[in-house]
């Protein structure tokens, strides 16, 4: 457990963020879990993913953005991403974070910015999954979601809800009167016990319960986790209430578990695979390896292969 807040703490220096990323020693790291540097080194892997089945969500790694140029670059490099998906034909859509657009420095340029990215995307019948962040900027999140949701379609843009914190539940049920798609996922940042639950059983029993109103809506959401024991729960829940497998999909992170996801989409679920690319990719990295500190080990052993 230490060791796991010890990661996330160092997942937010920016300090070491600009140590790390100036070096081509510490990119060799990264490659367990960060596609490429381009768009163009990540699309042969999508097309190979695609014919096992399994679809992409985009996410160009950035984030806590702190000036209005840097924001605007994300968003032209995501009208970039859009382009190629369509020029391309691959399946994939795209995951947005926020603070990449802007939102510290101020919510109507993120808003926004956000609002050119899913313009874009409708008028090329792709879809924009809002990533949630820290609990600093749930609420930020959630209220610039519901802007972008009165003006597009359900199939248009998502959001993203975290089972760790006790928040959710209600903020689904809330969500869900839009309707809204969700993608309910664990959460990976590091919160205090009054708003995230620090047991693992109750983030695990709160996601479960997420999932169980998620499906019951009848609408699309995706169910993202490698952990089997809420794979089990969905299927169970899934076939016990008779809802059909082209009712939702499984998402789960490049270089996470492709065994388990290659075997669900075999087993005819749809499956979605988070593909993160690009220079930024420290914050993104630490987090990773606080979920599994084991995987430390695992980095340390390809730096010696060579
Ligand atoms: C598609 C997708 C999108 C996400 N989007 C967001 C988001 O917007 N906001 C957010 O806060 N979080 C997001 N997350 C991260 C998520 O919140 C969790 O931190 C992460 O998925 C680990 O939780 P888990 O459900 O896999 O379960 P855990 O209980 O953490 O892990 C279960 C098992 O999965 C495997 N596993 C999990 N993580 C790793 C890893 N890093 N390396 C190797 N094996 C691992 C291990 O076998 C582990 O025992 C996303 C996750 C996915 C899959």
């Amino acid at each position: 457990m230490v060791t796991r807040s010890a990661l996330i703490w160092l997942s937010g220096q920016e300090g070491l963020k600009d140590f790390a990323t100036r070096f081509s020693f510490f990119k060799k790291l990264t490659t367990r879990f960060v596609a490429g540097e381009t768009i163009d080194e990540v699309i042969p892997y999508i097309r190979e993913i695609n014919a096992e089945n399994c679809t992409a969500s985009f996410d160009h790694l950035n984030e806590s953005v702190d000036n209005a140029d840097e924001a605007n670059k994300e968003v032209e490099e995501y009208l970039r991403i859009l382009q190629q998906i369509e020029a391309t034909r691959i399946r994939s859509n795209v995951s947005i974070k926020l603070t990449q657009f802007g939102l510290g420095l101020d919510q109507e340029l993120a808003y926004q910015n956000a609002r050119r990215v899913v313009v874009d995307a409708q008028q090329r019948g792709n879809f924009v999954r809002v990533d949630m962040e820290g609990s600093n900027v749930t609420q930020a999140t959630i209220d610039i979601f519901k802007r972008l949701r009165s003006e597009f379609d359900l199939n248009d843009v998502g959001i993203v809800l975290q089972s760790y914190l006790r928040r959710t539940y209600a903020d689904a049920q809330e969500l869900l009167k839009l309707p809204a798609r969700i993608r309910i996922c664990k959460g990976a940042y590091s919160e205090p016990p009054e708003v995230a639950f620090p047991d693992k059983k109750d983030v695990d029993d709160n996601y479960v319960k997420v999932m169980q109103l998620l499906l019951s809506s009848g609408v699309y959401h995706g169910i993202a986790t490698h952990d089997p024991k809420m794979i089990d729960a969905t299927i169970d829940f899934a076939t016990r209430e008779g809802i059909g497998k082209e009712k939702f999909e499984f998402q789960m992170l490049y270089g996470i578990r492709r065994d388990l996801q290659r075997q669900l989409a075999r087993d005819g679920y749809n499956m979605r695979v988070y593909v993160p690319y690009g220079k930024h990719w420290y914050p993104y990295f630490m987090r990773r390896l606080a979920e599994r500190p084991a995987n430390i080990w695992f980095v340390m052993k390809n730096i010696f292969k060579g």
